[in-house]
């Protein structure tokens, strides 16, 4: 499959992906104690490129921080490997996944000494809402699952346990026929997708959940409101959305690394604006692959 592919970077070394392995006592594996990241490269005129990978780095660092975990590898380290991977592997356009974990000690809940393990695969992976879903929209339903809030789990950190939330609402989506989920946050208002952030357009104005309830700083997010702003647009980046502003919404579109810039057309079967890609989603979407495509901010990429 896709992910097989040949060499996955392991605690300081490049193995064969199926001797990427750990043991089943690995604490990360019974409690969730693991950090990650999703990034990309593209494939831009300037060549291979790693988008944002300074900030992504950033992020997983400081996920790391709530766990007390130490990673045992610094930037260059990880920025080092990941450019080998990437041209060991001959993807000029991958999806890159940084993990880091504990491994086994004890099986006590505090990790104590348990070892900090550290791994980075990369692999093929193309839109992940489907390409269709970049130019049609997607069909997204409310989760009946909420969003944890930033009092129960830190959710400015990317942490694999809290990822069960994410999967419990993918699974109902599709299980209902939905192509992804919109979670609410525990007050009720509009959270996030479970693996994308959210925006909404009302009155040629854009708007989008602030951070400190609910939400994870998206790189992808940050980007958007960047590029939105440059084109003209005011950005509200700590709205409050109640569930019922999304039905009259004029657009709606998700954002992440892994979605990218994916239309939202419809919500719990009511038809968002003119139920396709609207015309401010179009145009940021445009200046996002307008940006991967030349690879020309150099400021936002890091060359193979
Ligand atoms: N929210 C959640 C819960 C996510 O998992 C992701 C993907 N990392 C995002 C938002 C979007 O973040 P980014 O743009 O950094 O990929």
């Amino acid at each position: 499959d896709d992910m097989d592919v040949g060499t996955i970077w392991m605690d300081g070394e490049f193995v064969d992906w199926e001797d990427a392995q750990v043991h089943v006592l690995t604490h990360g594996l019974h409690y969730g104690t693991g950090v990650f990241e999703g990034v990309r490269s593209y494939d831009t005129d300037n060549g291979a490129a790693i988008f944002r990978w300074e900030e992504h780095l950033d992020r997983l660092y400081q996920s790391a921080k709530p766990y007390g975990m130490e990673i045992p590898f610094d930037r260059e380290e990880l920025t080092e490997a990941t450019l080998e991977l990437i041209e060991r592997e001959e993807l000029p356009s991958c999806y890159i996944r940084p993990i880091a974990f504990y491994g086994y000690d004890m099986l006590g809940l505090n990790p104590g000494d348990a070892p900090v393990k550290v791994a980075i695969a990369v692999w093929p992976w193309g839109a992940y809402l489907g390409e269709e879903a970049l130019e049609e929209g997607v069909d997204v339903a409310v989760s009946s699952w909420r969003k944890y809030a930033s009092s129960q789990i830190p959710t400015n950190a990317k942490t694999t346990g809290p990822y069960v939330n994410s999967v419990l609402a993918s699974l109902e989506a599709e299980e209902n026929g939905y192509t992804e989920a919109l979670l609410l946050n525990k007050e009720g208002q509009v959270a996030e997708g479970p693996g994308e952030n959210l925006f909404l357009v009302r009155d040629g104005e854009i708007y989008t959940p602030g951070l400190a309830e609910s939400n994870l700083d998206g790189i992808t997010r940050r980007t958007v409101i960047d590029l939105a702003e440059e084109l003209g647009y005011t950005v509200h980046d700590e709205a409050t959305i109640s569930r019922g502003e999304l039905y009259t919404a004029d657009e709606l579109f998700f954002s992440g690394t892994a979605a990218e810039v994916t239309p939202i057309r419809s919500v719990d079967d009511t038809e968002i604006g003119s139920g396709t890609k609207g015309p401010v989603t179009d145009e940021i979407q445009e200046a996002f692959f307008e940006v991967i495509e030349s690879g020309d901010r150099e400021e936002w990429f890091t060359y193979v």
